[in-house]
């Protein structure tokens, strides 16, 4: 089975009635804002959703139509994909959406249009897909080493798929990462492919920002809509202990996120912040066509060198977006009214669905 052709979207949208357009999405991650921001402009709204995840959603009361399925997954189901289209749905991805629904079942066989760039997640996703994007248009990003004993100075040590963090360590010489492996190894917590895959980068003594920015296709312009900071288990914690106490303990600190503050960046910092959005945005469009659509979040360190250095992107609305559900300091500067990401996108569609241009924007 091969990919799906835009040509396949554009047909079934076709047959939708525009005037009755429902926003759908997966119960999870940042659904609460697409949802609510979808009915604040004036779409109907779906959510699927696992059995016994409904509750915040009826809350909140953001979905005029549940999809209750077994297990997240399910929302690729051909039945639930043909539920969708009855309904005249277009599909907001995010983050959960792709972890559950898999990346290749969304390439290959998920056919509801969805608003974005559907090939641009894989490049979010593969390590170095998304280098590819940064280094192309020179973003500034932390040092990869190719081997462990190359490690010169401190480094941040990754390894692949989806651990939200768990188990990064921070190492400072050959014998500390070859010590640090072994005993993770010995918990079972790698194996040797992990080992091969391991990423090592260069660790940015910096303060955390993630850049939420939205590309018009519409409008060919980037916007910059908020922007937050992470609070993670356990290195948040840890640092509230007195060092003496932090050495006497010796932890291991994961990096798993748990929520998510709003911040704004020194107001110098906001042409880097700029200039980073347009670098990424040209860089898309040369690489993965279209190119960029829609959300993406540029996550960064800023250092004391006042650089803003960029450790990863998300290619769809990211989860910390939630910190602005009515607005953001910045995205009060463009619109004057509360904007989420997800009144954005829903801002988006009904323009195209008004003035034309849909196709610029559905996948
Ligand atoms: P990630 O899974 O890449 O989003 O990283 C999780 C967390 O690890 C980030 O939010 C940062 O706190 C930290 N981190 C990632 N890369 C680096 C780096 N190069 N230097 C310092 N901290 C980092």
């Amino acid at each position: 089975m091969g990919k799906i052709e835009k040509q396949e979207i554009l047909d079934i949208l076709d047959k939708y009635d525009k005037e009755n357009i429902t926003i759908a999405t997966l119960g999870s991650h940042t659904s609460l804002h697409i949802l609510n921001g979808a009915k604040e402009e004036g779409f109907r709204t779906a959510i699927v959703c696992e059995k016994g995840r409904d509750i915040p959603y009826r809350r909140f009361d953001v979905a005029d139509e549940y999809i209750i399925v077994d297990k997240f997954k399910d929302i690729v189901n051909e039945d639930v994909q043909q539920k969708l289209r009855d309904m005249n749905s277009i599909v907001v991805p995010h983050g959960s959406f792709v972890a559950y629904a898999g990346l290749d079942r969304v390439e290959d066989d998920f056919n509801v249009p969805m608003f974005g760039n559907r090939d641009i997640l894989r490049w979010e996703a593969e390590r170095n897909l998304e280098r590819q994007l940064l280094v192309e248009n020179d973003i500034r990003i932390p040092y990869k080493y190719n081997s462990p004993s190359d490690i010169d100075r401190t480094v941040m040590v990754k390894f692949p798929g989806a651990r939200g963090g768990r188990g990064y360590f921070v190492a400072s010489s050959p014998e500390e990462f070859d010590k640090k492996i072994e005993n993770m190894k010995s918990r079972n917590w790698l194996d040797e492919e992990d080992v091969e895959n391991a990423h090592i980068e260069e660790y940015v003594t910096g303060c955390n920002y993630c850049i939420h920015y939205f590309y018009s296709a519409l409008k060919d312009e980037v916007e910059l809509m908020g922007i937050d900071s992470r609070y993670e288990s356990s290195i948040d914690g840890l640092v509230r202990m007195p060092a003496k106490d932090q050495l006497d303990v010796s932890l291991d600190p994961s990096y798993v996120i748990t929520g998510n503050h709003p911040v704004v960046m020194r107001e110098s910092l906001l042409p880097q912040v700029f200039e980073i959005g347009d670098k990424l945005v040209k860089a898309a469009s040369k690489l993965v066509s279209p190119g960029m659509n829609g959300p993406f979040c540029m996550q960064t360190l800023v250092n004391d060198d006042l650089e803003v250095i960029v450790f990863e992107i998300s290619a769809r609305t990211d989860g910390g977006t939630n910190t602005f559900m009515n607005g953001s300091s910045y995205s009060y500067l463009n619109y004057g009214e509360p904007m989420s990401m997800g009144r954005r996108v829903a801002r988006e569609i009904k323009t195209a669905i008004k003035e034309g241009g849909i196709e610029k924007i559905i996948t």
